[in-house]
């Protein structure tokens, strides 16, 4: 069982402050959701976790399996098990989906144990099938012209082949109509395991009907607010984050 530990963590852009002392401690074998309105430090924590060098830690820290992560770049932390999918994944032209997804996993694997074509093929036709992708989008250019459900599409691919301990999945469901919500859900499911954790970002409750998470926290301006199971993230949906301000007292 891995661990993945955020403790006290403060975070500034540009000077200003975001995070103001997260904590969350997370294992493989769960998942947990953030929820929280707009602009309160929701993708600053996943891309401050991923390595991000624009977010500064002024405190705090964060460990993977007892390990300090934070003065780890980007690569190493994806090496060590790490994986973000991104709120808005980046188009890379010149080099097909399927040389870089294969990149990805061999970059993650030592030199003289890198994953055999075939066994790669094997596994990408498999994992595509799961998500209802068509074969033609193995060989396009990553994410150039894919439509905003494509590129989310794509990245659970990218998190079924490279199959990291955890994975980060930022707004995943934002612009998914309810057919793509469900097939990456599907994606996301077959992943669960006890070798696999993530910490699922969304600002609407419908995408937790279709992955239940295990514990589910609300951020509100820079910190989480409050923890809870599966029943919180409906209660939000019924009283909206207004009334969780008024319930905890929050001038926010
Ligand atoms: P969320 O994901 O919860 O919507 P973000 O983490 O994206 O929130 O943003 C938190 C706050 O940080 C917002 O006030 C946002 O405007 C600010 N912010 C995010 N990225 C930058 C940036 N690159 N430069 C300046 N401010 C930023
Ligand atoms: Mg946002
Ligand atoms: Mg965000």
């Amino acid at each position: 069982m891995s661990t993945l530990e955020v403790k006290n963590l403060h975070v500034t852009i540009e000077g200003k402050k975001i995070l103001k002392g997260v904590n969350l401690v997370m294992h493989t074998g769960e998942i947990h959701a953030i929820m929280g309105p707009n602009g309160t430090g929701k993708s600053t924590l996943s891309e401050t976790i991923m390595g991000n060098p624009a977010y500064k830690v002024t405190q705090g820290e964060i460990f993977l399996d007892g390990k300090d992560i934070l003065k780890m770049p980007v690569d190493e932390r994806a090496r060590a098990g790490l994986f973000l999918a991104m709120q808005y994944p980046a188009e890379i032209p010149g080099i097909t989906n399927a040389e870089f997804i294969r990149g990805a996993i061999n970059a993650r694997r030592p030199q003289d144990d890198q994953l055999p074509i075939r066994q790669f093929l094997k596994d990408l036709d498999q994992a595509m099938e799961v998500l209802d992708m068509t074969e033609e989008m193995a060989e396009r250019h990553l994410n150039e012209g894919f439509s905003g459900g494509e590129k989310k599409r794509n990245e659970i691919l990218q998190l079924m082949m490279i199959k990291p301990k955890f994975a980060i999945l930022d707004e995943i469901d934002s612009g998914l109509d309810i057919d793509a919500l469900k097939v990456v859900s599907r994606g996301v499911n077959q992943m669960r395991g006890p070798e696999f954790g993530s910490l699922i970002i969304t600002h609407y409750q419908r995408l937790l009907n279709y992955i239940v998470p295990d514990v589910v926290h609300v951020m509100m301006d820079g910190r989480i607010v409050k923890q809870g199971g599966p029943e919180l993230a409906k209660k939000l949906e019924d009283e909206g984050y207004a009334g969780l301000r008024d319930e905890l007292g929050l001038d926010i």
